[in-house]
């Protein structure tokens, strides 16, 4: 009989979103009635329509396809040059990335679990705590975990507590060895974001011990505060040492469109088990090739509108809207006591609970109270009980709802 990955039969049974969804469900069959009063802040995915501009270049690239003259068959599996050098001239200009250090895909869901394809067993690997799951759920698909104890952790991962005291960004481990470390900032679930000096002191631990940053910046263009780095490449140094993920998911609302990138400097080494140094660059252009074929020509004539003159004054409006949703999703928990953290630089405002309270127990309450679903923080890590998770992607109609049920029903 064929031979599965046992290393499948490790993960849990997707824990979080089934629960929810069963707790939901629960709901809505002995309210009948607040079915249609429900809203849901829940899940990390868009809500606007794409913007005009994308939709337009998208189209006329449909009509390319359907001519002869300008029909495109398989295209370069790095990415067509149009969209690597819009992506460098708008979002890496004096940082001395080059076009050639990017590979566009379909996805920085699949980019950052596909990169463990091109690292050995063995590494010591960091994840913060709370954290985005597909980081964790990877690793264990690749063998990089054991068994999960009660709490979900994993044997053989090193979890990074980001809590209040540490405003959600990890103290650099002592005295312990970690070869990759996963940062995300802004963050997912947190909503937080890094200073500079926070990660240049990340930057300067990953060089002194050999290690390789996976940098997930796929809220970057939620950043509103002047000196918040956008990207990890701001940082001296970080090219010898850092990978970077970015999606046009969230900021041209992509979900459903599927377009991202991943930039590797051709300087960024790993070692093989000869001990000798070989480049990153190498040996992802050598599986990105092997296993894909490129994002569709459309899409990437979409996602280089993002950078349009339309295209970005569309953008923007898009992310103004979220954030200004953030606002009043934060003033609303400020005004009734809760304390508040995100929503300032990323699209996400992570609520402490009440005392007494519970992640799931402030999950329960916000459904019955205020027939609003949440997301538990207790779902993304051990480190994240306490708190809960509403996300500012929706229309300011339900978000004004929202806020109005929060302090009507919660206060
Ligand atoms: C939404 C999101 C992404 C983007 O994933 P895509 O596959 O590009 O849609 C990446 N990282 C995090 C943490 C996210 O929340």
């Amino acid at each position: 009989m064929a031979r599965i990955n046992d290393n499948f039969l490790k993960l849990k049974a997707g824990y979080l979103f089934p629960e929810i969804g069963r707790r939901v469900s629960a709901f809505t069959e002995a309210n009948p009635e607040a079915v249609k009063n429900l809203i849901r802040c829940g899940i990390g995915d868009v809500t606007e329509p794409l913007p005009e501009a994308c939709r337009k270049a998208m189209h006329d690239a449909v009509d390319e396809q359907g001519k002869s003259e300008t029909f495109r068959g398989y295209g370069p599996e790095q990415g067509y040059e149009f969209l690597r050098d819009a992506i460098i001239e708008n979002q890496f200009t004096g940082l001395g990335i080059s076009a050639d250090e990017i590979f566009i895909s379909d996805g920085s869901k699949c980019d950052t679990g596909n990169i463990l394809d091109i690292f050995g067993p063995g590494n010591r690997i960091a994840i913060t705590d709370p954290v985005y799951p597909v980081y964790v759920d990877t690793n264990v698909m690749s063998g990089n975990t054991g068994e999960a104890d009660e709490n979900g952790a994993f044997d053989g991962l090193v979890y990074l507590p980001c809590t209040a005291e540490n405003n959600f960004v990890p103290a650099i481990p002592e005295g312990e060895k970690i070869d990759l470390i996963y940062l995300c900032y802004p963050n997912n679930p947190t909503g937080g974001s890094a200073t500079r000096e926070q990660l240049a002191a990340w930057v300067a631990f990953a060089r002194e011990n050999d290690a390789i940053i996976f940098y997930d910046a796929a809220y970057e263009a939620f950043i509103q505060e002047e000196d918040v780095p956008r990207s990890i490449f701001e940082i001296e140094g970080a090219k010898d040492c850092a990978i970077e993920f970015r999606s046009f998911s969230k900021n041209g609302g992509f979900t459903g469109t599927r377009c991202a990138y991943t930039i590797i400097p051709k300087q960024l080494t790993g070692q093989d088990a000869d001990g000798n140094e070989q480049a990153i660059h190498s040996l992802w252009s050598r599986r990105h090739s092997t296993k894909f074929n490129g994002a569709s020509y459309p899409v990437q004539r979409a996602a280089a509108a993002v950078f349009s003159e339309e295209g970005k004054a569309q953008v923007s409006k898009l992310v103004t809207g979220y954030m200004g949703n953030a606002k009043l999703l934060r003033e609303a928990c400020e005004k009734i006591g809760l304390s508040v953290w995100g929503g300032i630089n990323a699209p996400y405002v992570w609520v402490g609970c009440p005392e007494g309270v519970d992640s799931w127990g402030m999950f329960d309450r916000m459904l019955n109270e205020a027939n609003v679903v949440i997301t538990p923080g207790s779902g993304f890590g051990a480190a994240g009980e306490g708190y809960f998770r509403i996300s500012a992607f929706n229309s300011r109609a339900n978000v004004e709802e929202v806020c109005r049920r929060i302090e009507e029903n919660l206060g």
